[in-house]
């Protein structure tokens, strides 16, 4: 069997220097190992992915020199698949509805710092969400979500923990951070309750790439290093859900001239506007060093 490597970007703005680096990569490291090349449309925010940039993206991607093969994965028209893992999360009772807007949740760890104590904060710096409604009654939750009340689902980390936590690991071939590479020890409760799936859509970033990962056969993920983390996240739904678990290599990321991440709102290193500033795709590759 073929080593599978997969690029997978999301239809949300123009793709940038960082996105050709990372494209690049795999596609070269699925040459090096005579691996099939496969990439995915990552557009489950359909409030914020057009189709338009996905055109943009595949027109880039192809000017490139990049060749994938066909069909292309896209996440929206696969609903279905990430509906019944839920349904799965559901009903082992390791998701669980949260109803606290952006207020309530910065009221309840105003309340808790008020006296100097402190409250966690996830890999991203971004606090936990509070942990009060895992055991809301059963009765509680119906009658909220029948009264039409917003919700997420949200992973009971404690509880996925305690099932499924043990001796959780993943192998980098790439580098987290602070240079993790080798066997890295998962430990997901950094990131406290995630989202797991929206009201309106029955999916996450989280949830999605691992089923994703899973039905395309992805024996390699190849992408940028500030996913290093989330990682921990991907390896406990993977072996809660019960699927394979591919090798990790995160990358470095393309730095800005002011040493900032590059980001889809930052048109200067579009590949578009370096395109028609007359860059070449040779010129492209020597940018990101490949
Ligand atoms: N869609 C994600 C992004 O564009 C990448 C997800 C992944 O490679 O796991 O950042």
């Amino acid at each position: 069997m073929k080593p599978i490597f997969r690029f997978a970007p999301s239809p949300n703005g123009l793709l940038h220097l960082g996105h050709a680096y990372s494209a690049l990569l795999n596609a070269r490291m699925a040459g090096e190992a005579d691996g099939r090349f496969l990439l995915r449309i990552e557009d489950i925010d359909t409030a914020r992915c057009a189709p338009e940039l996905e055109h943009h993206l595949i027109e880039d991607l192809r000017w490139l020199g990049l060749e994938w093969e066909e069909p292309v994965r896209r996440q929206s028209e696969h609903f279905a698949d990430y509906q019944a893992a839920l349904d799965t999360l559901i009903e082992a009772g390791l998701v669980y509805p949260a109803f606290m807007s952006r207020g309530e949740v910065r009221a309840r760890i105003d309340e808790w710092t008020r006296d100097g104590r402190e409250w966690p904060h996830d890999p991203d710096g971004t606090p936990h969400y509070p942990t009060d409604e895992r055991t809301m009654p059963a009765a509680e939750r119906r009658l909220r979500i029948a009264a039409g009340e917003p919700f997420a689902w949200r992973l009971d980390v404690e509880k996925a923990m305690a099932r499924y936590g043990r001796d959780l690991y993943w192998d980098e071939t790439g580098a987290g951070p602070a240079g993790e590479t080798g066997r890295i020890a998962a430990d997901p409760s950094r990131w406290g309750d995630v989202v797991i799936a929206r009201k309106e859509t029955p999916t996450s970033y989280h949830l999605s790439v691992v089923i994703d990962d899973a039905l395309q056969g992805a024996t390699h993920v190849v992408r940028g290093r500030d996913l290093f983390h989330a990682t921990a996240v991907h390896r406990l739904l993977q072996d809660i859900l019960g699927l394979p678990v591919p090798l990790y290599h995160h990358h470095d990321l393309i730095l800005g001239e002011d040493g900032r991440k590059l980001s889809k709102s930052r048109g200067d290193t579009a590949l578009r506007s370096l395109r028609e500033a007359g860059m070449q795709p040779e010129d492209i590759r020597r940018l990101v060093g490949l």
